[in-house]
């Protein structure tokens, strides 16, 4: 029996230091390095 750990939780990751990318004022942003996915909107 294999424990499968499935990680439902980082679906986003910072592409820049690997930390966690949480929503925050209205906007997704790294809690690392305030770094900001690309959205769809400019
Ligand atoms: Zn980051």
């Amino acid at each position: 029996m294999a424990i499968n750990q499935s990680t439902t939780v980082d679906a986003y990751r910072c592409p820049d230091c690997h930390g966690e990318i949480t929503f925050a004022d209205g906007s997704w942003e790294c809690t690392d390095c305030t770094y900001v996915p690309r959205h769809s909107a400019d």
